[in-house]
């Protein structure tokens, strides 16, 4: 847990906090247990289990114990810096907790439960009307949420804010803003039929040979197969127990890429997390800064190494072996099938140039329903309409249109920015690490991730939460958030120029 002689002022505080952290993370390990291996029926005791560890871990950080130690030492004058920022931190959470009634948590955890087992049959049967009041309702608890939070000029920044710290609507604004029209425009000059016999492959695998591949792969990138492990979940993630207990999933389905991809991705928010520095362990700085950073990195190994050549031309014969009817596609063609661009309904299926407008749509029809700009009822329609003005399709249905994302189900309204957060910030680090590593080119060629590895621990990982996602940025870039890496290494990628 936490290194007692680092912080000797704060040796109570972070005993305390202590129960907090070991508490919030049996609640990660037991959600991790009801996606890979809990048995269906096992989901009622499991709520219940997963109830009293929230109550009992709101307790600890409300407690008059935890709060009258913090209060001593915030007036200590010998606190060293480290320590100072831990007390920040800490302060923050609670005064951030301490916003929200107890009442009003628990009637979002109930309307959360119910909208999300609603937007599951809605989408299963395509039928957007038994979502709607609920959505409508979710709509309206974001919007008191965000009030008891605090705003300034957009309720959506409250919401945003507790997702990617400092950033706001204003922003987002900006940031789409800036890779709209360059975006469409290229999707725009896209060949409109794929060439003949380029298209992604299927195929039926071994999941163990599968897996056993992934291990070796993890393990030749940086993460620690000591400190975490691989399985196998309908919906990939990463679920961090602890710094030496980090767990990834994936999938191995038909689509053959989508495994080794989500296992990447899944990789590089493993390894943020594997790789922050010891004496974080046990405090409020420990964990990725922002959802944004976490995903540029997982974005980093997914795109811009797992669809590079170089490290194709060191795996894709493990990859053949595992699927014996790809034999038959040469690596240029299969390096060929990871790097297609083609506009898709479907946003978690679909390519790096075409993924942020699929945001896009998701921030503006949240930000026009909570402004009461459009209505509930309504979001189908808008939703088809800026398909069609940004992408150049119309979703076949609701189901693989506005029902498609689980994230309005669960409250998360506000979420969505991050993405296209990671997504840009991915290629402005990216070109700082090319200026950083001499003979980068040489090392991506020869699949040798080792020099980028250490890299990013050094200028990244290791500092947790210790500056803000926007400190973090200009530390490590020396400019703020910028697209225009993205948008030329798009260029490059998809118009060849
Ligand atoms: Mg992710």
């Amino acid at each position: 847990m936490y290194n007692a002689d680092m912080y000797p002022r704060l040796q109570e505080t972070l005993e305390l906090y202590k129960d907090y952290v070991a508490l919030s993370s049996t609640k990660s390990l037991l959600d991790w247990d009801q996606q890979v291996y809990m048995p269906v029926q096992g989901v009622e005791f499991r709520s219940l289990q997963m109830g009293v560890l929230s109550r009992l871990s709101h307790d600890i950080l409300m407690g008059e114990p935890l709060q009258k130690s913090l209060d001593l030492v915030k007036n200590n004058a010998d606190l060293s810096p480290d320590e100072m920022k831990i007390v920040h931190h800490l302060t923050k959470i609670i005064s951030k907790a301490k916003k929200i009634p107890a009442s009003f948590q628990e009637k979002k955890t109930v309307l959360c439960s119910r909208a999300h087992a609603a937007w599951d049959e809605a989408r299963s049967k395509n039928e957007f009307h038994l979502f709607a009041p609920y959505l409508e309702e979710m709509f309206q608890i974001c919007r008191e949420d965000a009030d008891y939070l605090g705003y300034t000029d957009n309720c959506y920044d409250a919401l945003l804010d507790q997702y990617e710290e400092g950033m706001t609507s204003a922003d987002c604004y900006k940031l789409f803003e800036t890779i709209k029209k360059p975006l469409t425009e290229m999707i725009h000059l896209l060949p409109k039929d794929l060439p003949e016999g380029i298209d992604r492959v299927y195929g039926k695998g071994n999941t163990q040979d599968v897996l056993k591949t992934h291990k070796e792969i993890l393990e030749d990138i940086g993460f620690d197969l000591k400190k975490g492990r691989l399985d196998t979940a309908t919906h990939p993630f990463c679920s961090d127990i602890s710094p030496s207990d980090v767990r990834l999933t994936t999938r191995v389905i038909d689509y053959i890429y989508s495994s080794y991809s989500s296992m990447l991705h899944e990789a590089g928010h493993g390894m943020y997390e594997q790789n922050i520095d010891e004496k974080w362990n046990g405090t409020p700085i420990a964990g990725g800064v922002s959802l944004g950073f976490h995903e540029s990195q997982s974005r980093f190994w997914e795109n811009v190494i797992g669809r590079s050549a170089g490290f194709w031309k060191k795996y894709y014969s493990k990859v053949q072996s595992s699927y014996p009817m790809l034999e038959a596609v040469p690596l240029e063609k299969w390096l060929r099938y990871t790097n297609i661009a083609k506009p898709t309904s479907i946003r978690v299926e679909s390519d790096e140039l075409t993924y942020n407008l699929h945001v896009l749509i998701r921030f503006e029809i949240e930000i026009a329903v909570l402004n009461h700009e459009i209505k509930v009822k309504d979001i189908p329609g808008a939703w088809n309409e800026k398909m069609k003005n940004y992408l150049g399709i119309v979703p076949k249905s609701d189901r693989e249109g506005c029902l498609q994302d689980v994230h309005w189900s669960v409250g998360s309204i506000g979420y969505f920015p991050t993405y296209t957060v990671g997504n840009v910030l991915c290629y402005q680090i990216f070109e700082k690490m090319k200026n950083d590593i001499d003979h980068i080119q040489d090392y991506l060629d020869s699949a040798n991730y080792r020099p980028i590895f250490h890299w990013l621990c050094k200028n990244i990982y290791q500092f947790g939460k210790y500056y803000k996602p926007k400190e973090l940025i200009q530390k490590v870039c020396g400019e703020d958030l910028n697209p225009k890496y993205f948008l030329k290494a798009m260029e490059q990628k998809y118009l060849n120029v």
